[in-house]
């Protein structure tokens, strides 16, 4: 399987990019997978691999030397995702955190960037990410969460659910919505992006029971008249959607960073065990019925990668990287599902046994046909602005 960076990372990043991957190893020899995995099982958490990262100064990468950090926009922080999915320690909290921080670098003030950013390098500031509640999934434009101005602060009141790793991140990036009640919502007026302190009084979480094998959880969040100082508010008053929809491209390349890491992990696997299990006295990965889908995977997930780097590459250098970010989104997942079935298939029924750590990784890929956007979401997407058909 190839580990040669793809053509698509530019020349300027290539040594980073490389760097990072050394950086990576010596971080899974602290946190292996097999602790990842132990402390899924028991419900903990995976503490040691954020300090891990912090040591090993990869959570500054991706934030501008200006601001402090090691630089490499998204190319460089898509392959701290890769790398890590790819050892099998794929950290949620990492893209929840690089996801709401650079919403926060792009469209907050010095302040806030100073407040909520920087100490995301120290490992002093975690963030979850609050869109989904529960009558309004896909459609965001739907959320009742709201943040009402009451004089030199909002008062924040509603709910929302599948919250991942609400009990460790410190802050959450809230949207909800601004526009007084009755009033008509815009997607340019009707919303504000919010950084609440988890801590406050009035916020109160409800943990969910989620098949998902990795130590991180989900909850349910509930706010009740949660008071946030007017600086809470990142940006301009209404503007949230705005800034969420443009922040969101670099959330796609990352969740594709991080299905082609866990393809890559699982398809080393069923390569590693075709090679070896010969229940006919030959090893099963001579069969061409064992070897097709496995390559056929490699392939895929080869292609995949290309366009991820190509999407990361196009948002670092401020084009719009809408298609290809959405398309790395959907050719990643696909690819890495595709490679993590027919891990599954080449280990037949061992591949059930937890200890073989194969079927564990099948909850996860799934749900990243789902979230954070559905590929139905993106096909349609897709099929509007680049195909030019009607909006469905
Ligand atoms: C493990 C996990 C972690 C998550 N973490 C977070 C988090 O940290 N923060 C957060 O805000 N959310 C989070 N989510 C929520 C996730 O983003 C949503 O589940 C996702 O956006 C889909 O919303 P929904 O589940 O309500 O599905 P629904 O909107 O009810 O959609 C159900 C299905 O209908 C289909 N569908 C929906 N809309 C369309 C459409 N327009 N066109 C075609 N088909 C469509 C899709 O197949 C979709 O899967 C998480 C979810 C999970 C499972």
């Amino acid at each position: 399987m190839t580990t040669d960076l793809p053509s698509t990372v530019p020349v300027e990043s290539r040594e980073l990019v490389s760097s990072i991957f050394e950086a990576v190893d010596g971080v899974a020899k602290k946190f292996p997978r097999t602790l990842f995995l132990e402390r899924a099982r028991a419900g903990g958490h995976a503490r040691e691999l954020w300090d891990a990262l912090v040591e090993a100064g990869l959570l500054a990468v991706g934030i501008p030397e200006s601001n402090g950090g090691a630089g490499g926009g998204l190319v460089a922080t898509t392959a701290v995702m890769e790398a890590l999915a790819r050892v099998g320690t794929p950290p949620l909290l990492y893209s929840l955190t690089t996801f709401s921080r650079e919403s926060i670098r792009r469209y907050g003030s010095a302040e806030q960037v100073a407040a909520h950013v920087v100490p995301t390098m120290t490992g002093e500031r975690k963030f979850c990410f609050g869109v989904t509640e529960p009558d309004a999934g896909t459609n965001s434009f739907a959320i009742r969460t709201s943040a009402r101005r009451d004089g030199d602060c909002y008062r924040i009141s509603g709910q929302k659910v599948f919250i991942s790793g609400a009990d460790e991140a410190d802050h959450i990036l809230l949207l909800a919505r601004v526009a007084p009640s009755g009033e008509r919502l815009t997607r340019t007026s009707g919303f504000g992006l919010f950084v609440v302190d988890l801590s406050l009084p009035g916020v109160a979480l409800r943990k969910l029971d989620i098949e998902w094998h990795a130590p991180e959880n989900q909850y349910e969040v509930f706010f009740d008249d949660v008071e946030v100082p007017a600086d809470a508010l990142v940006g301009e008053h209404g503007r949230g959607f705005d800034y969420l929809l443009s922040s969101l491209n670099s959330e796609r390349v990352v969740i594709a960073a991080w299905a082609l890491g866990l393809g890559h992990y699982a398809l080393q696997k069923a390569v590693d065990y075709a090679k070896v299990r010969a229940p006919f006295g030959k090893p099963i990965g001579a069969n061409q019925a064992v070897q097709h889908p496995l390559a056929l995977a490699a392939a895929e997930m080869e292609a995949a990668r290309t366009m991820m780097y190509a999407a990361a590459a196009a948002f670092d250098a401020g084009v719009d990287a809408g298609a290809q970010a959405n398309m790395a989104k959907l050719l990643g997942s696909r690819a890495a599902l595709a490679a993590v079935d027919a891990a599954i298939q080449t280990h037949g029924g061992s591949a059930f046994v937890y200890e073989t750590d194969v079927v564990n990784l099948w909850p996860m890929i799934r749900v990243l046909q789902i979230a954070p956007i559905n590929n139905e979401s993106v096909l349609s997407y897709l099929a509007e602005r680049e195909l030019g058909l009607p909006r469905s």
